[in-house]
């Protein structure tokens, strides 16, 4: 016999915070399998992925197989949705587990997606598709390799019933971890019961994300700002690889700074600030350029919530906390700046004009090029070698002209021009989930098939690092996917 260790599970959201959730448990799923394991997660967490694959492990991973000081809750949120508020959304089809350290000691919520129906289900089945939960796995995945904070799948699981939607579709339940639940929303729902309860929520939030904040003298106010910190570097990360979040819902945005929920989510492929894909975004409201602008709305939403905790008086609170949230776009605008500069090969000490980056963007936009690809060529045209831009061109000459002065920058400090191609090589990804690939994949995978979803995967993990091979990997939508929509809540 054989002991299998596991990660010792609390719920420490439950602990500090009664009032924020109900405790319940996950449907019986009569005849789960597994569909995807993420191994290298799991090791990190400190479960054995042979355990994971196993029957218990199986049913671990659908919520039927308690472990030790396992009390799963739906936990409780409002949010803005679409910029009407609902002050009672909260896990409608979601459970949290509980919360475990990793083998790098940090702490890391483990949840359910797809469980059943919850007091918070409203009209919803409370059950998710196989499609939709394997997108939140391939996605989650990519992002993570291309480095940008996010929660991720620690596995998925067919449960081999057909769940009404626009058709009959397989259901499944994700296995999702991060490093906390907690939502601009989960303030708005405590601000909705009293002071007290958004207090509490803080200084819960401050002791699991920010802790050098505790003996802060203006803790609220400091916390507010690490937030807005943090949500300022992840859209910057997101605007620079193109990435659509598509439901910027206040709910949908972490206190921790990791990107939430892959609902209808996609990139860019030719670059144009006002690109949507979310079928019921009719206003561009969460189109491509307009996140900048939703996050700090949301954040407004958050530094709201905690005007009674900042200055005892109200007008000085409000005061403050206007002053503080009208620092976002400068601090956006930095961190893009940032990692603009690093995917141009240049240097902080380089001279260039930041207005380069937006003529670029102008240039790609206008010649209607693919952003990912634009980005990455930029490199090889460091390296001296300007094919593979020039063919993205209808008019090469077009580029050449915006590449002068940008070129005499990159070279102005007497850097070598390989080892600044190969840094900017390292930031500008080759690979990135390509919506039709993605799509191609999961139908496949609804269907039983999970062949491409494998192969597609491994190209996503390691999306810097260009191999013969995969040209296929890099060709933008063809154009018969002209019109593509991606889907929320499903
Ligand atoms: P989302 O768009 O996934 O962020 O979900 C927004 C809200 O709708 C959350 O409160 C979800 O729990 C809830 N929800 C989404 N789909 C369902 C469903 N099928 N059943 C019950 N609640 C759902
Ligand atoms: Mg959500």
């Amino acid at each position: 016999m054989s002991t299998v260790d596991f990660p010792i599970f609390a719920n420490s959201f439950a602990d500090d915070l009664p009032d924020m959730f109900e405790p319940w448990s996950a449907v019986v799923v009569e005849n789960p399998t597994l569909l995807v394991v993420n191994d290298e997660l799991a090791h990190e967490l400190g479960f054995d992925p042979q355990w994971l694959r196993g029957a218990d492990g199986v049913r671990f991973l659908v919520g039927n197989h308690p472990l030790p000081a396992m009390t799963p809750i739906a936990q409780a949120y409002a949010g803005h949705q679409f910029g009407g508020f609902s002050p009672r959304l909260g896990d409608g089809r979601a459970l949290l587990l509980g919360d475990i350290v990793d083998t790098n000691g940090v702490r890391r919520d483990v949840h359910l997606k797809g469980s059943g129906r919850t007091r918070f289900s409203r009209g919803g089945d409370g059950k998710a598709a196989v499609g939709p939960m394997l997108r939140e796995y391939v996605i989650g995945e990519a992002m993570n390799a291309l480095g940008v904070p996010t929660t991720r799948a620690l596995g998925v699981v067919a449960t081999n019933e057909l769940i009404p939607r626009d058709e009959m579709l397989p259901g499944a339940v994700l296995c999702r971890v991060a490093l906390s639940h907690l939502r601009v929303g989960s303030f708005q729902y405590a601000a909705t019961m009293s002071h007290d309860h958004v207090r509490r929520l803080a200084d819960h939030s401050i002791a699991r994300h920010y802790p050098e904040l505790a003996s802060s003298n203006d803790r609220y106010l400091d916390f507010f700002r690490a937030v807005m910190n943090k949500q300022a570097r992840l859209i910057a990360q997101w605007m620079t690889i193109g990435f659509i979040h598509g439901v910027m819902n206040t709910d949908n945005m972490t206190i921790s700074g990791e990107t939430i929920d892959y609902g209808p989510c996609a990139f860019m492929d030719t670059y144009g600030p006002t690109t949507v894909f979310s079928s019921i975004d009719h206003q561009g409201r969460y189109a491509y350029g307009n996140q900048p602008h939703i996050a700090q709305w949301n954040l407004a939403r958050l530094v709201e919530t905690l005007l009674p905790l900042i200055r005892d008086d109200k007008d000085e609170s409000i005061r403050v906390a206007t002053e503080t949230i009208n620092e976002f776009p400068a601090i956006f605008e930095h961190e893009w700046q940032r990692l603009m500069r690093a995917k141009l090969g240049l240097t902080e000490q380089s001279s260039i004009e930041t207005s380069l980056f937006h003529s670029l963007l102008t240039l790609f936009e206008s010649h209607r090029i693919d952003y990912t690809n634009g980005m990455r060529a930029l490199s090889d045209v460091v390296r001296g070698r300007r094919e593979r831009m020039h063919s993205l061109f209808d008019m090469p000459e077009a580029f050449d002209a915006w590449a002068r002065p940008w070129l005499n920058a990159v070279n102005s400090d007497g850097r070598d021009a390989h080892e600044i191609a190969d840094a900017m090589d390292a930031i500008n990804p080759a690979y990135i989930p390509r919506n039709h690939l993605v799509e191609t994949a999961l139908a496949a995978a609804t269907r039983g098939d999970l062949l491409s979803l494998d192969s597609l995967m491994e190209v996503l993990l390691d999306p810097f690092h260009e191999r013969e091979g995969l040209e296929q990997f890099t060709r933008p939508m063809p154009s018969d996917w002209d019109g593509y929509q991606t889907f929320c809540g499903t």
